[in-house]
């Protein structure tokens, strides 16, 4: 009969709890955080439910989160009155992970190979299970709010297995018990709790009570005066609202009302993009509220995909409370949100590179992929050209430390030339000694180089800023016009000699290359193999292949 209500653990899930119950974290006490930003998500949940006329059990007012300790049991209680789960809904989300961030955890991980997992704790937090670092029993109390629904208390001591039973005396909401090891019974004492929730959770948006005293100050940060949050508690309310353990490395805090009501603060992260952020689709790390109610965690729309790095809060007026999920998805509203938002951030962002060159060139470094992917993915030639302010690249005209703005590159640019060049290669070095660029180095002719695979698809993609054309340093060889002075070329091959080469490497290559020319641009290189488009992508491949041989 015991094993109707015994149930094993997901294999990732096992593999999670056995490093988080073994971790010598240092700052263990994250897990009150997780907990309290689950009870205030569960009670977001609810309230959200609640303005789109579901019913529910008991009322608006006891939204709340009760914490209590207690030394002699050594238990910390956490307790909400949010939306609860239902039995499946227990089975799902704490038997199985289908958390982001321990998701991430776990992929960092695999990849990371040996690297260190307290400090990708620390970076991540691990959610519900952070609470089998301190706890060796967990029991979770739950009752769904919708009317009508059945009480369970889900058990585990995080080693492979938990149970589920139902339970008559459970409250609608959740009630977590956390039953401390003996090492950590500091997290039965009242002013320890208190102490971790000045420090995590001062912004949850529901009073939270330990011992019956509330512990936090409800403070909409995004609502204040610009002027007058200090970048102390921007960073407090980053960790918050980004589930964060780092800091932010740019902080925008925008209030207009026109041409939309728009109250946002907006972070980019210290830390650099995982390739699960990079993967990551669609999903926004911003929160989406209307005059202070939570509309949605991770709001999909509200900013382009390419600025998906970006965490924070976004509040408007103008939404109606009572447009549904579905809606907001794609509403004309949110659509112009989104543009309002992007320009603001292209704007903040430029700035940033004129006004803090260093840190932008950091920025760079880590985010521009994403910058690259904005371009790629606009639709209209105006918003690529305005993203593509913010793109940086080496150039011939200028030392590697230097990169250089498409508008930097254009006010330099000679009045005879139409275009702006770029050369895609794997290295500076092998850019400068490319024959690509030979030739128009021997015309004093600034080039771009690009050393990124897909740098060479994203300038493609814009083909033009401010009206000059963007070219391929090797598409513009190829289409050369210019004749060879055959006479002049001392030691050169004379007119009939070169016709006779050409006319040979054309049959030996027969039905492998288009046509043989001859050019009058090369100097140190005999010849060159051109084509069309995507001539960098020849070397990547190489590279590649040099690389796996
Ligand atoms: P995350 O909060 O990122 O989703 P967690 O591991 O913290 O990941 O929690 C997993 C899931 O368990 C949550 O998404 C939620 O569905 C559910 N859950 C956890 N705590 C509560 C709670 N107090 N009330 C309702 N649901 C909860
Ligand atoms: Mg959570």
């Amino acid at each position: 009969a015991d094993d109707d209500k015994t149930y094993e653990f997901q294999a990732e899930t096992r593999m999670l709890l056995d490093i988080v119950a073994k971790s010598l974290y240092s700052e263990k006490e994250v897990f009150v955080r997780e907990l309290i930003s689950n009870a205030s998500d569960a009670i977001e949940k609810a309230r959200y439910l609640a303005i789109q006329g579901t019913e529910l059990d008991s009322s608006e007012a006891t939204m709340k989160i009760h914490i209590t300790t207690d030394k002699y049991s050594k238990t910390l209680t956490i307790q909400d009155s949010g939306i609860g789960m239902t039995k499946e809904e227990l089975m799902d989300n704490l038997g199985t992970i289908a958390r982001s961030g321990s998701k991430a955890f776990i992929q960092q991980l695999q990849e990371g190979g040996g690297a260190d997992p307290q400090s990708i704790i620390g970076q991540f937090g691990v959610g519900f299970y952070s609470a089998f670092m301190v706890a060796d029993k967990v029991e979770v109390y739950t009752k769904s709010r919708l009317p009508g629904s059945t009480g369970y208390c889900w058990s585990s001591d995080g080693c492979g297995k938990y149970t589920i039973e139902e339970c008559s005396e459970v409250e609608p909401g959740t009630k977590i018990v956390c039953h401390l090891k003996v090492a950590d019974r500091e997290f039965a004492d009242d002013q320890t709790i208190k102490d971790i929730i000045k420090k995590y959770s001062s912004f949850v948006g529901s009073p939270i009570e330990v011992n019956g005293e509330q512990a936090n100050n409800i403070q909409p940060i995004w609502l204040m005066d610009p002027k007058e949050v200090s970048p102390a508690q921007h960073e407090e309310f980053y960790r918050y609202v980004g589930s964060s353990y780092d800091k932010p490395r740019f902080t925008l805090h925008y209030c207009t009302d026109a041409p939309i009501n728009l109250r946002c603060v907006l972070y980019v992260p210290e830390g650099k993009p995982g390739l699960f952020d990079l993967n990551r689709e669609g999903v926004g790390g911003v929160a989406l509220y209307c005059r202070r109610v939570l509309i949605m965690n991770k709001a999909e729309n509200i900013l382009p995909k390419w600025l998906r790095f970006l965490k924070g809060v976004v509040d408007s007026e103008d939404i109606p409370l009572n447009l549904s999920r579905e809606l907001l998805q794609d509403s004309a509203l949110i659509r112009r949100l989104r543009t309002v938002i992007q320009n603001r951030m292209i704007r903040f962002l430029f700035d940033k590179s004129r006004k803090d060159p260093e840190s932008y060139a950091k920025f760079f470094a880590d985010y521009g992929i994403f910058i690259k992917e904005g371009i790629l993915s606009s639709q209209e030639q105006v918003e690529k050209e305005e993203i593509a302010k913010l793109l940086r690249y080496e150039s011939s005209g200028k030392p590697a430390e230097e990169a250089v703005t498409l508008p930097e590159y254009i006010s330099r640019m000679a009045e005879n030339q139409k275009d702006i060049y770029y050369l895609a290669a794997p290295s500076r070095e092998l850019a400068e000694s490319s024959p690509y660029f030979e030739a128009l180095k021997k015309r004093n002719v600034e080039v771009l180089f690009c050393y990124e695979s897909y740098d060479e698809v994203v300038l493609m993609q814009l083909q033009q800023f401010s009206s000059r054309k963007i070219v391929s340093v090797e598409k513009e060889l190829r289409q050369d016009k210019e004749d060879v002075n055959f006479d002049n070329a001392e030691g050169g091959l004379r007119r009939t000699e070169a016709n006779e080469l050409m006319n040979w490497l054309k049959t030996v290559l027969a039905g492998r290359c288009w046509t043989v020319k001859a050019t009058p641009r090369l100097e140190t290189h005999p010849c060159v193999v051109t084509v069309e488009e995507m001539g960098a992508a020849r070397h990547f491949v190489k590279t590649q292949f040099t690389q796996v041989s």
